[in-house]
């Protein structure tokens, strides 16, 4: 008896998954290499999008974690694809995000990469002068792709709310979560953090002394709205 209860509630539980589809979130800074032994990134933790994840998952998502190097631990049910540059961050994504109903982009995408990395490590000198290439906004590609829920973040030193209303725009999200770098305020790693939401349709919502797990939970609880809503 018990053995058929647990079965049948396994099929509603696969049920539900099925129902709710996929979230795709990346996670992590990117690295690009200078050499074999050096590289340039950008600093994030990885904590968002591992929190992110987890939410996902709880609310009865599928997820696929696109992560560059961090020192965290996925969420057993996650399906963690790890990258280290842009252009692998690239692919993978728009590979998942066909997928998917949702993108949620919280990785920190280096802006730049080398152009000619050397196969060797280079030697010590005085002065080394690296050319770089700007790398691919990876958002910006996916812009165009019907019917996909995509969020993005943003961290500015200045004018924030500018910046991150510009980007809402460039990149076509359906919100944006501005992380805050003021004062006692660090958004890297644990501990209560200062968040702003802005929504395409211009709602502007903020949170203060907030746990990057309860901000993980409030945005997973807007995609799905968001999604019930385009299933109508
Ligand atoms: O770096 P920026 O402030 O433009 O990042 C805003 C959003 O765009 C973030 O969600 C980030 O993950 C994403 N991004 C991207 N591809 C890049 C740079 C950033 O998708 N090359």
């Amino acid at each position: 008896m018990r053995q058929v209860q647990k079965k049948s509630t396994d099929k509603a539980k696969k049920k539900k998954l099925k129902s709710l589809g996929r979230i795709t979130v990346t996670a992590g800074p990117t690295i690009e290499p200078i050499d074999p032994i050096r590289y340039i990134t950008n600093h994030s933790t990885g904590r968002m999008g591992y929190e992110i994840a987890r939410a996902a998952l709880n609310a009865g998502f599928q997820v696929t974690l696109i992560s560059g190097p961090v020192n965290l631990k996925s969420p057993q049910k996650a399906d963690l694809v790890k990258v280290q540059t842009a252009c692998e961050m690239r692919s993978k994504v728009i590979e998942n995000a066909k997928k998917s109903e949702c993108l949620i982009m919280t990785a920190a995408v280096s802006d730049f990469r080398v152009q000619s990395p050397s196969s060797e490590k280079i030697k010590k000198k005085d002065k080394l002068t690296l050319k770089l290439l700007k790398n691919p906004d990876i958002l910006k590609q996916v812009a165009d792709m019907k019917d996909l829920i995509r969020i993005g973040f943003a961290l500015e030193t200045k004018e924030p709310l500018k910046y991150a209303f510009r980007k809402l725009r460039d990149k076509k999200l359906d919100f944006i979560v501005v992380n805050s770098k003021s004062g006692s305020v660090d958004p890297f790693g644990p501990g209560k953090k200062e968040y702003t939401i802005i929504t395409k349709t211009g709602e502007i919502s903020a949170y203060k002394g907030i746990s990057k797990r309860q901000i993980a939970e409030l945005i997973i609880f807007k995609v799905t709205k968001e999604h019930e809503n385009r299933k109508k």
